[in-house]
């Protein structure tokens, strides 16, 4: 695990690393099983290089320092080096989570604990790495009939929801409904209403040790959802969020008195 709160630069970095060190940018992976597009022909147009490339181009305009990972990758592009050199990671999948070998998401896992931070997006509720980071089933209520979503703001003091308005809209949508099997949020960002009547908890914050993760619903791979601008905006805002913190290190176990023995003893 890369020691984040180190900011030099040492000799064995590659140069796209010292680049991005060099100039504060941050380190985002960006996974997708990379499926949809390849099979459905609509999908294809809508997302040609695929969900993770736009989202990357997306993520680049907003000053990240970007790469990509896909699930048909040895270690589905994550391997401990790419992880190693991640700052967050940005999580897109839907009909192959199956597919996502235990050895790797036990390794993502492990990373989230100790600082890496990660954004779960839309159809990701069901990953196993959600999932297993949750320790719930994360199941949901969910309808695709096209109908307009509007994403409300719920807490305007909170970093991801810079830059918004009250609310915004995203024309077509998949409706995700409650009841939304997770823990109670650490903190909400987003609550969504569907044309249909449901609502939904659609920005979701938890802290896991010293990782940070975000989860964000909107994203149904027949609509272009990641084209929208809000929509963009607030993956950004999310991954700045989620960023590792400079926070100071682990102390746990049997540890000796801060003070000199003989105050312990006044305590006795
Ligand atoms: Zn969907």
């Amino acid at each position: 695990m890369a020691n984040f709160a180190n900011e030099t630069i040492s000799a064995y970095d590659e140069p796209s690393l010292v680049e991005a060190k060099i100039m504060n940018k941050i380190r985002v992976t960006v996974w997708n099983e990379f499926r949809h597009e390849q099979l459905n022909e609509k999908v294809k147009q809508i997302y040609p290089n695929g969900i993770h490339n736009a989202l990357a181009e997306s993520l680049v305009s907003h000053g990240c320092q970007l790469r990509t990972a896909t699930l048909d990758e040895p270690e589905h592009g994550l391997g401990e080096k790419v992880l190693d050199e991640t700052d967050v990671l940005v999580w897109w999948g839907h009909m192959a989570h199956d597919e996502v070998e235990d050895e790797v998401v036990n390794r993502v896992h492990r990373h989230v604990l100790q600082g890496l931070g990660l954004v779960v997006l839309h159809s990701g509720h069901h990953s196993k790495i959600f999932r297993s980071l949750m320790g719930t089933t994360c199941s949901l209520r969910w309808r695709e009939a096209g109908e307009k979503t509007r994403v409300w703001v719920v807490a305007p003091g909170h970093p991801i929801a810079a830059g918004l308005d009250h609310y915004f809209e995203i024309p077509q949508a998949e409706m995700y409904g409650e009841h939304f099997d997770i823990p109670v949020p650490d903190e909400l960002v987003f609550v969504s209403w569907f044309q249909g009547g449901e609502v939904f908890r659609s920005g979701c914050c938890f802290y896991r040790g010293r990782g940070k993760i975000f989860y964000f619903q909107p994203g149904h791979e027949t609509y272009p959802i990641y084209h929208q601008a809000e929509v963009q905006r607030v993956i950004a805002n999310g991954v700045r969020w989620a960023q590792p913190s400079a926070g100071p290190g682990f102390l746990y176990g049997d540890g000796g008195a801060l003070h000199a023995s003989d105050s312990l003893e006044s305590l006795g």
